[in-house]
């Protein structure tokens, strides 16, 4: 039987993906879904703290369990950057151009390209609470290319592609990206249960 369980996320596009890879193992509800308006505070220094910040917030005041995730994209030449801080990378207001344009210029002249996103998800489940990871590695190009997906999709062709996430769309993404592999580790373990 699919389990119901609250996804902490107010990104529509995240929704969407991550509805599709686990619709035979999960009943996802939305923020919406709960009634669920208020923006919850990203205020952690790391991917896991962020992660734990949103399910933990869902399970203490509205009493479901939940699972969450944050994501980052970590560049190798800078030391990580933006990392947890990538949906601000360019200061607050979460735009994607912006975000782009400024690690297009950090990398200007850079031969390393070499980056992940990596995605961590929570999940507070019956009391207990745990934890999965999923990587995707590949490299940083030097110009946008691309309409789907979002934020630094455009500027990111995984190891094993010539295509940038945004040119290979959501059918290819979610078998290889970092969320799609955090999200796999997540249903199989709840098919155990
Ligand atoms: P979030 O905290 O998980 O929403 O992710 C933080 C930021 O990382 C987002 O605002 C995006 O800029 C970026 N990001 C996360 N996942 C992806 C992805 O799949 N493609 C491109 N950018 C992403």
């Amino acid at each position: 039987m699919k389990r119901k369980l609250v996804f902490a996320t107010n990104n529509a596009h995240k929704l969407e993906e991550v509805s599709e890879i686990v619709k035979n193992t999960i009943d996802i509800l939305s923020l919406k879904d709960i009634a669920c308006e208020e923006d919850i505070a990203e205020t952690g220094t790391t991917l896991e703290e962020n992660a734990f910040i949103k399910v933990r917030y869902i399970k203490d005041n509205y009493d479901y369990d939940c699972f969450g995730d944050d994501t980052g994209l970590e560049v190798e030449a800078l030391d990580g950057a933006p990392g947890v801080y990538s949906a601000r990378y360019a200061g607050d207001g979460h735009d994607a151009q912006a975000n782009m344009e400024k690690l297009l210029q950090e990398m200007q002249g850079v031969s390393n390209r070499k980056a992940r996103f990596r995605s961590v998800i929570a999940l507070v489940l019956e009391g207990k609470e745990y934890q999965f990871e999923g990587i995707v590695n590949g490299t940083i190009i030097e110009e946008k290319r691309g309409e789907k997906g979002f934020g630094y999709d455009p500027i990111f062709v995984p190891e094993g592609y010539d295509k940038t996430f945004a040119e290979l769309g959501n059918e290819v993404k979610n078998n290889i990206s970092h969320r799609a592999l955090a999200v796999k580790a997540l249903c199989d373990f709840l098919n155990t249960l």
